[in-house]
């Protein structure tokens, strides 16, 4: 089968302080977890319980408030002990509820009980997975809800694209939940491509996991919707929307080339494992996010894996259940190292949170000394580009000449930060950072 990509730039990401793709480890249920009230982009859910309360397993405890927010449910059964809050970079605070464990569980370790879905309007469909509060796990949380009140603005037809690319070695935890999820990735694909009325089913996967995107078309053939498997490199940044349409566009292409009549993709609505496996429980199992799979790594971590984890637990906890640290970590990070949330002066108490698929702690010498140095005029960065932006031009341009980001030919806006060329700069220059900073009109 034919490998598509996007046409320039991009490099192959290795990493051996991540955790090797390997079954994956159900961490400890937490004595007290911290549920926190924003775990998307919009604004804080309405807290519907206070200290004293007591939830079940499963249960509404904050309530979205308007486009960008999503419901929160608890994730364990118990007391809420009292509201938290804590700061997640300078000056951007999060608050949680702080619940004790306590009482029986309703869904963990039960026989699971089936729903059906199959007879519901997509309008239905829509309702159960906004009321599970399911957001775009593998981003910024984006709600599900967002979506379907965008859906009348896509044109038709509408491609769903099950994203199974694995361009960072930091997305080994999506990998491991395809594999031992595979059934529930590619229902949860069906009802969520029902529920947005979707022509047709990519599911996108990387050549070298050839074997896992067979198993998932031959899962999605039970269904009435068509399913397509399309080989894609894993060159960073391929799982980019941009370098994702890119490669699929061309598929297109080919595919017209060669049936002149077949249908074309349409708009292509881009999608994660996680969040399909989501869509799954929500619909099948009435059930909202309670857990996710985790790779905590790096190099301060002495027993690196792959863990499936309940939402709210401190990430503290979790280094602890991998060993603990080998050193003094430098850098505690939330998602992958190359593109993560640093952790504000490394607290461990921070609770994972339902886009939380990696978590590294890493040592000094895994950071490296960024002196920076002047620039040697290498053209590597240029070399890596995947946009084709010059990065050294608009980096001096916007940071030493001061020039504003339309005087500097204006392209700042097309970098859409995937860090190539931070990465292969041997001037340490933190290029991605002013350029996206330039076009966000911060210069
Ligand atoms: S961060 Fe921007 S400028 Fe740098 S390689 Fe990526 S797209 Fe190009
Ligand atoms: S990679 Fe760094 S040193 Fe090389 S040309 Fe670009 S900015 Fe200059």
């Amino acid at each position: 089968m034919k490998v598509y990509t996007f046409p320039q730039g991009g490099i192959h990401f290795t990493d051996p302080t991540a955790p090797l793709a390997a079954e994956s480890v159900v961490a400890f249920l937490p004595v007290l977890s911290v549920i926190p009230l924003v775990q998307h982009p919009g604004a804080k859910a309405l807290p519907l319980v206070a200290g004293g309360s007591s939830v079940r397993e499963g249960m509404l405890i904050g309530r979205a408030q308007g486009p960008g927010s999503a419901h929160i449910h608890a994730t364990v059964p118990g007391q809420v002990v009292r509201m938290v809050s804590w700061e997640m970079t300078e000056g951007i605070t999060n608050e949680g509820l702080v619940i004790r464990l306590k009482g029986s569980f309703e869904q963990l370790g039960k026989p699971e009980e089936r729903f059906s879905w199959e007879r519901l309007e997509p309008g239905e469909l829509q309702r159960h997975i906004v009321e599970y509060g399911i957001v775009e796990m593998e981003g910024s949380g984006r709600p599900l809800a967002d979506l379907f009140a965008s859906l009348n603005k896509i044109p038709e037809p509408i491609t769903l694209v099950v994203r199974c690319v694995f361009d960072d070695p930091w997305l080994v935890a999506d990998y491991v939940l395809c594999r031992e999820r595979a059934t529930a990735v590619v229902e949860g694909s069906i009802i969520l491509g029902r529920a947005c009325g979707v022509s047709h089913i990519v599911y996108a996967v990387s050549a070298k996991e050839k074997a896992l995107g067979t198993m998932l078309l031959a899962e999605a053939q039970s269904y009435d919707i068509p399913a397509s498997l399309v080989l894609v490199s894993s060159r960073y940044p391929q799982r980019n929307p941009r370098e994702l349409e890119l490669a699929l566009r061309m598929y297109e292409a080919r595919g017209k080339r060669e049936h002149p009549a077949g249908p074309a993709l349409g708009s292509l609505l881009i999608q994660g494992p996680a969040t399909l496996a989501a869509v799954r429980d929500a619909l099948v199992l009435h059930r909202p996010i309670l857990d996710r799979y985790v790779a905590v790594g790096g190099s301060g971590v002495k027993n690196p894996q792959v863990m499936k984890v309940r939402i709210g637990t401190r990430i503290g906890d979790l280094f602890a259940e991998c060993g603990g640290f080998t050193g003094e970590p430098q850098r505690i990070i939330l998602g992958s190292p190359l593109s993560g949330r640093r952790v504000f002066e490394k607290n461990l108490d921070e609770p994972v949170i339902k886009t939380s698929y990696a978590l590294s702690a890493l040592l000094a010498k895994q950071i490296g000394g960024r002196v920076v140095r002047n620039c040697i005029g290498c053209g590597a960065c240029r070399t890596v580009c995947p946009v084709g932006l010059d990065p050294e031009a608009l980096f001096k341009g916007l940071v030493f000449f001061k020039k504003k980001q339309e005087q500097n030919s204006g392209r700042a806006v097309e970098c859409h930060g995937c860090g190539c060329c931070d990465l292969v700069c041997p001037s340490r220059f933190s290029l991605s950072t002013a350029i996206v900073n330039a076009a966000l009109g911060e210069h």
